[in-house]
């Protein structure tokens, strides 16, 4: 039997913290039945014109979006954009967040320095906009440092590790309001990977649309979990891989996503294009 259709609306690319060129994601995601894409790249809607044309090229329907890194109470909240205008204004917001990541890798580097490893801004692959600690890992491999990205996140890039320098975030209610200005829908993005299932409903009161049930690393229970919630509060669907390159996590397309759940994200981020954009 063919395997069902699909939508993926959470893949990253080599613009943010994923390994592939979007034209890769995109013919990996059309093997995969996979009929519409957003590739939500972390703080960036850089290479929206490459995303849209190689979906077109691959007759795969492209919803532009960017995973925006936020924070609540403390909490990391990653706020996916869905619809988004890459032409936006409002793109300026995105620009600074460009700019801090790049001062945070190169204050990253300068940990590392002290710990004895040399390594300059040259050395970290960048194909696209956006540092993260993925491409510092990747590095630290390539430099025979380490033998894998997990050996450089357990010994270096962990959470308040040696290393690690903390990301600027937008507050949530910040990242919501962007990603509405940005003419998208505001999708709270894998909460059950983010340990934001006890305060769904205060992300939801400050105005987040929908949040993500489908995800790899949700198990049937938090599916079913999350989709009941947004039922009972009248809010969207949505959900994705979150892939980032082969053999690093789920592969794009492999987390099956009703494409049903795209038609009122679809809608609403016409209006709301029609909003702030008209
Ligand atoms: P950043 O946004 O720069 O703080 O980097 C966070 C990203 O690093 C996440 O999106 C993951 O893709 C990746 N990451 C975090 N922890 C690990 C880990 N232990 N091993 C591999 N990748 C990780
Ligand atoms: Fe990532
Ligand atoms: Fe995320
Ligand atoms: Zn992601």
């Amino acid at each position: 039997m063919a395997k069902a259709k699909s939508v993926d609306l959470h893949v990253h690319s080599v613009f943010s913290d994923g390994m592939l060129a979007p034209a890769d994601v995109v013919r990996r995601a059309a093997k995969h039945n996979v009929v519409a894409l957003a590739i939500t790249d972390h703080d960036t809607l850089g290479g929206a014109a490459e995303k849209i044309a190689a979906c077109g090229e691959a007759g795969v329907e492209c919803v532009v979006g960017v995973e925006l890194s936020c924070e609540y109470e403390g909490r990391e909240v990653h706020l996916v954009s869905l619809g988004a205008d890459p032409d936006s204004p409002w793109t300026s917001r995105l620009e600074e967040m460009r700019l801090a990541r790049e001062r945070r890798m190169d204050e990253m580097l300068g940990r590392l320095e002290s710990l004895g490893v040399r390594l300059g801004m040259g050395d970290i692959p960048m194909d696209g906009d956006v540092y993260g600690r993925p491409h510092l890992a990747r590095a630290l491999v390539a430099k025979g440092v380490v033998k894998s990205v997990n050996e450089a996140f357990a010994r270096y890039l962990y959470d308040d590790g040696p290393v690690h320098v903390a990301k600027k975030r937008f507050a949530f209610a910040e990242g919501v309001d962007l990603a509405k200005r940005l003419g998208g829908v505001a999708v709270v993005a894998h909460p059950g990977v983010s340990g934001l299932l006890d305060v769904l409903d205060d992300l939801m009161r400050i105005g987040a649309d929908g949040v993500e049930a489908y995800n790899p690393k949700h198990g049937a229970e938090t599916v079913a979990r999350v989709l009941r919630f947004a039922r009972e509060r009248g809010v969207l669907v949505s959900g994705g891989s979150d892939f980032h390159a082969p053999g690093e996590g789920a592969e794009v397309g492999s987390q099956r996503v009703p494409p049903e759940v795209l038609d009122p994200i679809r809608e609403l981020a016409e209006k709301r294009k029609r909003h702030f954009v008209a």
